[in-house]
């Protein structure tokens, strides 16, 4: 049996991997500290779990119209509006299984092979396998701790050519947390707009920023831009809904259409439930989110102050999202009993081992010399995990 040549050209998510791994080991009865996940802690919200409750009473528990009900458009609209500032119609909004869902869609419809997709490094694992899924071609644009992992404008501009079709946004950033401000995305809109390509724009962190930050989206800069992205959004960070598979996608009604064709050939629609749960999501109170904004960034201020007084490793202070990138290249080459530590795994499996501390390597972000850590964990459970780290670097001789 051969297994195609799609399958085998992609590696299985180390995110999603290296969680799995943790879950394992904690029900075998290792304590383990996870600092893998990247998802919320907290509870799905009550009325948002009633709403779902309701929807299976009701018996709403059929297909739906594949690229979602209207009533859960309508919501996402309002959120648009809103948020954003943005006008969306139905035919422009398109919910799938989650924002990976929408992204792989997305691919399907906009890439053809030979095409150049622009992703900036660090970057999301499955940015990557999604385009070359799509037999396009990922071109990884390189930033660096010093700018803040933020794109260098002549730099994008090289990289654009005549087979570029798009450029990958993800701000605020996985996995390091940066997040361009309104100055820095007009001039990214700039040269999306003198190249003609198209803008990715993976807002599904927008609700988790830092010190009170405005959140400004790409799409809001004006008409034109607009015309050019394509929002990708949900709900499992901004509501703790990671499990209820819910994603929804904004942008040109040529695109979304296509899309809707992809879906119905494919999934069909999203969960009937999970859909009902989304709209009260949406629609429903927002301070929850604020309450767990809040928290999120008290630990932040705690790990970035831990790892930042480690001896030689840096850390750029995260301005959304929840995750931090360490820089720990000056503990590669060093040993543990002997056998050096050769890359960013080889010190995730040293930390997991050794220190039954769960950490995604930034290999798997495009970026080796860093390690993530998510600090979607509790307090406690961070505190607990840096004393291990601490304790276990210093054991690196
Ligand atoms: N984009 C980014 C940057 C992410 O970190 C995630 C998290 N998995 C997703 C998209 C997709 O999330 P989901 O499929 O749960 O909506
Ligand atoms: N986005 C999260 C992460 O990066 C969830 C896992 C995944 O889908 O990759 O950890």
């Amino acid at each position: 049996m051969t297994i195609a040549r799609r399958a085998q050209q992609i590696k299985p998510s180390a995110t999603l991997t290296i969680t799995a791994k943790a879950k394992a080991m904690k029900a075998e009865g290792i304590d383990v500290i996870g600092f893998g996940a990247g998802e919320p802690d907290f509870d799905t919200p009550d009325h948002i779990k009633r709403a779902a409750i309701k929807a299976l009473e009701d018996g709403f528990t059929k297909y739906t119209a594949v690229g979602g009900i209207d009533e859960l458009k309508d919501a996402v609209i309002r959120k648009f509006k809103r948020d954003n500032g943005l006008d969306f119609d139905r035919a422009q909004i398109l919910v799938s299984c989650g924002g990976k869902h929408c992204l792989y869609n997305l691919a399907q419809v906009l890439f053809d092979t030979g095409d150049e997709v622009i992703i900036p490094s660090p970057y999301w694992v499955s940015y990557p396998p999604i385009v070359t899924l799509a037999s396009a071609n990922p071109v990884i644009l390189e930033t660096t701790e010093e700018s803040g992992f933020k794109m260098d404008p002549d730099d994008l501009r090289r990289t654009i050519n005549k087979k570029t079709k798009a450029l990958v946004l993800n701000s605020p950033c996985n996995p390091t947390g940066m997040t361009y401000t309104e100055s820095e995305l007009k001039r990214i809109a700039d040269i999306i707009l003198e190249s003609g390509i198209y803008v990715i724009s993976d807002e599904i962190y927008e609700k988790i920023v830092y010190d009170g930050l405005k959140y400004v989206s790409i799409a809001s800069l004006g008409e034109d831009i607009k015309e050019r992205t394509i929002i990708v959004h949900g709900v499992s960070k901004t509501y703790s809904m990671t499990g209820w598979r819910i994603g929804f996608t904004a942008g040109p009604s040529s695109i979304i259409g296509a899309m809707n064709k992809i879906q119905g050939q494919s999934t069909s629609n999203p969960t009937s439930i999970s859909q009902k749960a989304s709209q009260e999501a949406l629609n429903g109170p927002q301070d929850i989110v604020q309450a767990m904004v809040g928290e999120f960034q008290k630990r932040r201020d705690y790990i970035i102050d831990r790892l930042n007084s480690l001896e030689n490793v840096s850390c750029v202070k995260p301005a959304g999202a929840f995750y931090v990138f360490p820089n720990i290249s000056s503990y590669l080459g060093k040993s543990f009993k002997g056998e050096p530590i050769r890359d960013s795994i080889h010190l995730a499996d040293y930390l997991l081992d050794v220190a039954r501390v769960a950490v995604v390597p930034g290999a798997a972000f495009g970026a080796e010399g860093y390690e993530r850590l998510s600090f979607a964990t509790s307090m406690e459970n961070i505190e607990k995990g840096m004393d291990r780290v601490e304790k276990a670097l210093k054991e690196l001789a």
